[in-house]
């Protein structure tokens, strides 16, 4: 965690923040000193020119806000949420608050609810609502959206770049598979064995899956349960919803307020039993760690935020994953070099460069960082029409560094830049847990 995630998490737990009402952020422009430096960060104004940026979308905005109370610039729309520009503020300005903010009163204030932009958001905001349909008929659901009618269809009625792959629906979702393996009671016999003793308080953990590593990426989310109880961890999966990420970019508040709530209350009381929260995807545990804190107010909000990690990051903490990783290999047909880009929302919380410093040392892999330029793809901003070619734009220095590396297999934690990285290179793209899975455990 990076020294300025764990000052908010302090100030989270000091500010009086959660009273119910809605932040006003208007006060925290007063930090701003005009640097520039977010401006200079932020990717989709590299690109295009007619974006003003996150000094404008920040500060300024709110500065005419307080003086006239003036409508929100529907420039924020084009706002990615990579929070780039959140990291590098010398100033401790609450970039990402006022953004979000600030976004979810232009949708709910300027955007009208029958728009074809509205109703596209809403479905990109919520794809964890209409996700379990596909996952229930995965093989028919897989062909129908790789129709190219399909893709017509949806670009054409919707607005969704027609460009892209939809990613394929699992043939069983990470929740049936850990129901069929006997779910958290048998997760708690296999910790047990591998400890080789009955009891531990210290080792149990509550697993924030998230949507894509339930309905599409299963084997990221089995290997985090296996290599948790590889080194003795309980691992329970409660039900959980959507960490609100799309939501927050899309300024869908409301959605992600209800999803946030049921999240908190759930892992809130696993915390107080004594649960650690861990998360396989950067832009999760960005969502439970800052983002909740940040926007909404109910009780044990701070409570988790304090306790959520990234899944690498809490064996680092708590285990010798060096020493573990020393006398391992994996197979260097399956791995080799390893395209890594470490996803903005890592860099954020200060995990852009534990990936490749924890894998150099294993035999079988050899992991290059391609750089600290943003994939471009940003969750659901890069599935928009309007927004595709800005997307393909900024990911184009990351296509050009994966190339160059020996390889042709990616790795990332985040499953959007994973997307982007192989639409962009072809690549295979793996995550950090399945190759630490195939070291020490499969
Ligand atoms: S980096 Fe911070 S202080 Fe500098 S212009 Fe941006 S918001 Fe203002
Ligand atoms: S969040 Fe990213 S895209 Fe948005 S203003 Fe900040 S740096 Fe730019």
């Amino acid at each position: 965690m990076s020294e300025k995630q764990a000052d908010r998490r302090d100030a989270a737990e000091l500010r009086d923040v959660f009273t119910g009402e809605p932040l006003d952020l208007r006060p925290g422009s007063d930090d701003c000193y005009k640097c520039s430096t977010c401006d200079t960060e932020c990717p989709v104004a590299e690109v295009d020119d007619d974006f003003p940026g996150p000094k404008f979308q920040g500060p300024e905005q709110w500065r005419l806000k307080r003086k006239e109370d003036q409508d929100i610039d529907d420039s924020i729309m084009s706002c990615s949420n990579c929070m780039r520009c959140d990291s590098v503020c010398p100033s401790d300005v609450p970039l990402s608050g006022m953004h979000n903010t600030a976004r979810g009163e232009y949708v709910e204030e300027e955007m009208s609810k029958f728009s074809r932009e509205y109703i596209r958001n809403r479905i990109l905001a919520n794809y964890g609502r209409l996700a379990p349909l596909g996952a229930k008929f995965p093989r028919l659901a897989n062909f129908v959206m790789g129709l190219s009618v399909t893709k017509t269809v949806y670009e054409k009625l919707l607005g969704i770049a027609g460009e892209r792959e939809f990613p394929a629906f699992a043939e069983q979702t990470f929740t049936d598979w850990w129901e069929e393996r006997g779910g958290n009671a048998a997760s708690k016999k296999r910790a047990e064995r591998n400890r080789g003793e009955e009891e531990s308080d210290d080792k149990r953990v509550a697993y924030f899956h998230g949507d894509y590593s339930n309905f599409n990426t299963p084997e990221v989310a089995k290997s985090m349960v296996r290599v948790y109880e590889e080194f003795g961890y309980e691992v329970v999966v409660p039900e959980q919803r959507c960490s609100g990420t799309p939501m927050f970019a899309n300024g869908m508040l409301d959605d992600a307020k209800r999803a946030a709530k049921f999240n908190i209350e759930t892992f809130a009381a696993l915390v107080e039993q004594g649960y650690d929260v861990i998360c396989s995807c950067t832009s999760c545990s960005m969502a439970l760690r800052q983002e909740y804190p940040e926007l909404y107010s109910f009780d044990g909000t701070a409570k988790v935020a304090a306790n959520t990690y990234e899944a690498l990051e809490f064996l680092r903490i708590n285990e010798d994953l060096d020493g573990a990783l020393a006398d391992a290999s994996v197979p260097e047909s399956e791995f080799g070099s390893l395209a890594y880009h470490a996803p903005c929302h890592a860099r954020n919380q200060g995990l852009d460069g534990q990936a490749v410093e924890l894998l150099s040392a294993l035999d079988g892999t050899d992991p290059v960082d391609v750089g600290d330029s943003c994939s471009g793809i940003s969750g659901t901003y890069g599935w928009k029409e309007e927004k595709y070619d800005t997307s393909m734009k900024i990911g184009e220095e990351m296509f050009e560094h994966m190339e160059d590396t020996e390889g042709e297999t990616g790795m990332t934690e985040c499953p959007t830049c994973a997307m982007q990285m192989n639409h962009g290179t072809g690549y295979d793209i793996r995550h950090p847990l399945e190759v630490l899975d195939a070291a020490l455990v499969s």
